[in-house]
């Protein structure tokens, strides 16, 4: 950890242990990465991710303005956030959200290594559903040539979490205000045939009561 992944503002709920890293970035179905563009202006794009080690890779289109931009050894900073709460307090100053979320730091590059580039569309693919690169088809060459994969490094990262309730002032408990949380969950429902499907082909089970936390 350097002066970068400091947490400054309530530093007793962050964290440098890449296992609580590394758990936060395999649930959170996307991350937002931040990168300078050709004019040095700074932009964030969300995108899908998936985390092979120390590696962070990123896919899309061969003419992605971000993989583009970014694929020459760029410094970029992604972000990955859960949110498990928002958080009402009694004054307007103490309400907040419960969350989990990373922010790492790492420098891009493109993968051109076939072997490499395959293991990382295996791994965006499970990052979405564990199961789901083995079943459905493989890319073509054709689709392998117009996809592009850069590697982000985690050089550094942090991860911060707050839990529990609100934390009001002493004399607020007296008010007829109501405080709490409400819980946030992410909810993925039945799943649901594509109408245009020409046979019966059962759903795998790897897709009954999908939930993100059980990846
Ligand atoms: C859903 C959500 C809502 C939030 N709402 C607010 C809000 O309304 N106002 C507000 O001020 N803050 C909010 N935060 C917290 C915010 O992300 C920062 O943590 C906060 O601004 C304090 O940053 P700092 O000055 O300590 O750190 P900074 O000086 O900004 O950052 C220093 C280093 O600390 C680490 N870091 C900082 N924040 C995070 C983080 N969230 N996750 C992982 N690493 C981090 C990074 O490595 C960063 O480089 C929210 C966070 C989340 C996830």
């Amino acid at each position: 950890m350097t002066e970068r992944t400091n947490l400054r503002r309530l530093p007793e709920r962050g964290s440098h242990d890449r296992e609580v890293i590394d758990a936060i970035l395999r649930e959170a179905l996307i991350c937002h990465v931040g990168f300078a563009d050709d004019a040095g202006r700074p932009v964030v794009i969300p995108t899908i991710h998936a985390l092979v080690g120390d590696t962070l890779y990123l896919h899309g289109s061969v003419a992605s303005r971000m993989l583009r931009t970014i694929g020459d050894g760029a410094n970029v900073c992604v972000n990955a956030t859960i949110v498990d709460g928002l958080v009402m307090a009694r004054s307007h100053f103490h309400h907040s959200m419960n969350y989990r979320s990373v922010v790492l730091f790492g420098t891009a590059r493109l993968v051109d290594d076939p072997a490499e580039k395959d293991r990382a569309f295996a791994a965006i693919v499970d990052h979405i559903a564990r199961g789901r690169w083995e079943d459905a088809r493989q890319p073509s060459p054709v689709e392998d040539r117009q996809t592009m994969v850069v590697a982000v490094s985690i050089d550094e990262a942090s991860a911060k979490a707050r839990t529990g309730g609100p934390h009001d002032d002493a004399d607020d408990y007296e008010l007829d205000v109501w405080a709490g949380v409400i819980p946030v969950q992410a909810t993925y429902g039945e799943p649901v045939p594509d109408p245009d499907t020409t046979r019966e082909v059962p759903l795998p089970a790897y897709l009954d009561g999908y939930r993100r936390g059980s990846l």
